[in-house]
């Protein structure tokens, strides 16, 4: 947790979830989940396909509202989409018939928040991400991680406290993925979010977080909270330092005795 972290934020307590499909056995997605977020904090949950990872997350985005247990974000019970949580999806999912500003202002639409003064508040964000000049622009005329910067910013827009991110980068080129996580890091650092990140990235997991959640399947467990000791303002060659190196080998050892992370 980071020194400037603050109280509890997000809170999972006996968190399970079954689904029971009409025609098929029942699957335990999630099997009694305890998980505290502190305010400010970065969290990545990592783990092989069919560990509940997406799931967690939809329970946390309002998207899934049928579990047992108790998920509240700020005090609140999650039974629908927060205001102040912001979703970014494995793919940025932009209106292709609007504009990249008009597709960062949904959100402000949705909600009937002040246009104007969010306005501002998108050309900032989009500025922030190197998308300053590409507000009139089409998704279509943005690479894949402009494009999913956009989808960022427009997670950001309404200013929610919470940004809950699933595999924000899996379909990007190796090089594209270590530049959204440098700038990720940058945004993070200067904003003062509650950041959920999923990841089948190891790496990528120890660079961004404070604390990796390790996640193991059948049923979806929390099999260890990872500290990550590396400094605040960090750099990808931070990986090879002895508290890059520590908590990698101790999350990877999860999975060596499951199955390869896929
Ligand atoms: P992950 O994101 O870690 O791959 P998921 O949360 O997508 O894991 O899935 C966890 C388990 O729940 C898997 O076994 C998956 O098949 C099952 N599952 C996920 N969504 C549904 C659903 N809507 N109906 C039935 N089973 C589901």
């Amino acid at each position: 947790m980071p020194a400037t972290a603050g109280s509890t934020l997000i809170s999972v307590r006996n968190l399970s979830k079954i689904y029971k499909p009409k025609r098929s056995a029942p699957t335990v997605a999630l099997d009694d989940i305890q998980l505290d977020v502190a305010e400010g904090e970065f969290i990545a949950l990592v783990g092989p396909s069919g560990c509940g990872k997406t799931t967690l997350m939809n329970i946390l985005a309002g998207l899934v509202t049928t579990y047992d247990g108790e998920a509240t974000v700020g005090g609140r019970v999650i039974n629908g989409p927060l205001p102040e949580v912001g979703v970014v999806f494995q793919t940025p999912t932009l209106l292709p018939w609007r504009t990249i500003e008009q597709n960062v202002m949904i959100p402000i639409e949705v909600q009937r928040l002040d246009r104007q003064r969010y306005t501002e508040r998108a050309k900032k964000l989009m500025a922030t991400v190197g998308l300053g000049g590409f507000e009139e622009k089409y998704p279509r005329e943005l690479s894949g991680g402009m494009q999913q910067r956009a989808g960022i910013c427009r997670a950001l827009v309404h200013d929610p406290a919470v940004l809950l991110m699933d595999e924000p980068f899996g379909a990007l080129d190796a090089m594209t993925r270590e530049f959204m996580n440098e700038e990720l890091r940058r945004i993070w650092l200067g904003s003062g979010k509650t950041i959920v990140f999923v990841t089948h990235s190891i790496p990528e997991a120890v660079f961004l977080a404070d604390r990796v959640v390790v996640m193991t399947p059948r049923p979806g467990r929390i099999a260890e909270i990872v500290p990550v000791d590396l400094p605040r303002t960090r750099s990808l060659a931070d990986l090879t330092s002895k508290a890059g190196v520590e908590a990698t080998t101790r999350i990877r050892a999860h999975f060596d005795q499951v199955a390869a992370i896929d």
